[in-house]
């Protein structure tokens, strides 16, 4: 009897195919490299909390690691090529040349949050409002009555340009959208959630003081004097909203949650978290076969569109710029045989798995926080419509990649057939003829203030993208 129990415990062993918890297969020193890595992921994060702050930090953690700017001629085995502040791609040299494909993984540094509009300030009842337009996919009351951040890039009238960050430094004051008292609710609790909180309504409080020595009659005097305080700190007048970028994030620094610190919570992680861990693995790779390329896209939050999305010629330009350098002519020929002979990873997220709401995940199908990296074969909505679906070979390629190099890694579908749905950058690098899958931490909470990641999840990103980007 107990022989063939033993029996059919090998035999499933052998059959059937069962997820694996990254905490289980770690070492107790594993267990210290996660921890130290993800130190440094929360840094960034704190810093990194636009697409522009992102990209300023990823070309100054390059450079620290040997990157220089792009400059024909000048034979650089690490360099940079950058797109308008808001777009980088980082590049190491492979012995082989670009023609026969290159290593890429592609992530998004843009995250949804709240812009300002053009014309953004006004008062009214003796309040200052400034008035937002959100960004990307949002649930409006996740971001009413809490603390938030500005960041602004203003272009001056003089051509010069203004940087500023209020909110998130040493006894900064904050800003919020306010909401209404529950004792007073009773038609908003009635209506549906979509028509229960306007956009419109979303203006964030920044004053209720008069300018000082006002008389009564002075028409605007709080508004008057929050301009007064961004002339007298900033050189501001009104004009400059008009020429500049302020996003409104929440205020505070990425934590560790739980008691055994096993999560991080942060604003951003979507996608961050996948910005980090392929720079982190880019910048560790060096003398590879093919060339490697890590690049970090703007927009992919609005659909990738703009000259800084994925739906730009930036790829091309990277990729004329690689066979440049090679003294290859970069024509559209050439180019084409070198995109189609390549290999990305779109890093992006998916949605974890949440026991709370089993109801709009398909539970056999859906990446579960800490099991690992999610390789997502498909995404889009409905009949799989505007998904990439890459193919069975890359996907096989892939699963006998990370198998061989010890990744703890999962597939996952985003939610249940029908139930919504979304898409990545990675039906626009397969346009290219790139052959191309998703493959990413899964979060919980994506796209609200404050996003739930696993750390062991965050450490087989980064492991599954230098298994990729040093791949035979
Ligand atoms: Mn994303
Ligand atoms: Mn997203």
């Amino acid at each position: 009897m107990e022989k063939d129990n033993d029996k059919i415990a090998k035999l499933r062993d052998r059959l059937v195919y069962s997820k694996k918890l990254v905490w289980d297969s770690l070492t107790k020193e594993e267990n210290i490299d996660v921890e130290n890595f993800c130190r440094s992921y929360k840094n960034f994060l704190d810093v990194a909390k636009t697409e522009r702050l992102a990209v300023i930090e990823i070309i100054k953690q390059a450079k620290d690691n040997g990157f220089e700017k792009y400059e024909y001629g000048k034979s650089q085995p690490k360099y940079y090529i950058d797109m308008k502040n808001k777009n980088v791609a980082l590049v190491v040299k492979g012995s082989e040349s670009a023609l026969k494909g290159v290593r890429l993984i592609a992530s998004h540094v843009d995250s949804p949050r709240l812009d300002l509009k053009q014309n953004p300030l006004y008062e009214d009842t003796e309040i200052a409002f400034l008035k937002t337009h959100y960004y990307g996919g949002i649930k409006k009351y996740q971001w009413l009555s809490r603390p938030m951040a500005l960041y602004g890039h203003v272009i001056l009238n003089n051509g010069e340009t203004l940087d500023v960050a209020i909110g998130d430094g040493h006894d900064d004051p904050v800003f919020t959208i306010s909401d209404i008292l529950p004792h007073l609710a009773r038609k908003q609790r009635e209506k549906k959630l979509t028509d229960a909180f306007e956009a419109e309504k979303m203006n964030l409080v920044i004053g209720s003081r008069p300018v000082p020595d006002s008389d009564k009659d002075v028409k605007e005097r709080i508004k008057l004097n929050i301009l007064s305080i961004l002339n007298e700190k900033y050189g501001l007048v009104e004009e400059d909203f008009i020429s500049s970028e302020f996003e409104v994030v929440p205020v505070g620094k990425a934590a560790d949650v739980g008691l055994d610190r096993s999560m991080i919570g942060a604003y951003g992680q979507d996608d961050r978290i996948c910005a980090f861990t392929s720079l982190k693995a880019l910048l560790e790779t060096s003398n590879p076969d093919r060339t490697s390329i890590a690049i970090f896209y703007d927009k992919e939050e609005i659909g990738s569109d703009g000259a800084t999305g994925a739906k730009s010629r930036f790829i091309e330009i990277v990729m004329s710029n690689i066979l440049k350098d090679e003294d290859i002519v970069p024509d559209t020929g050439n180019i084409l045989d070198a995109m189609s002979m390549s290999m990305a990873l779109s890093a992006d997220v998916n949605g974890a798995f949440d026991p709370d709401y089993p109801e709009v995940h398909e539970k056999r199908n859906a990446a579960m926080l800490g099991y690992g990296v999610c390789v997502t074969k498909f995404t889009g909505s409905g009949g799989k419509y505007g998904a990439n679906d890459a193919d069975a070979e890359y996907v096989g390629w892939i699963r006998n990649l990370f198998n061989k190099d010890s990744i703890v890694w999962q597939t996952g579908e985003l939610g249940k057939i029908d139930e919504g749905g979304g898409g990545t950058i990675a039906k626009f690098l397969a346009s290219h003829n790139i052959a191309v899958i998703d493959c990413g931490p899964s979060l919980l909470s994506m796209h609200a203030p404050f996003e739930l990641s696993s750390k062991g999840d965050i450490f087989m990103a980064y492991k599954a993208y230098k298994s990729f980007l040093n791949a035979k």
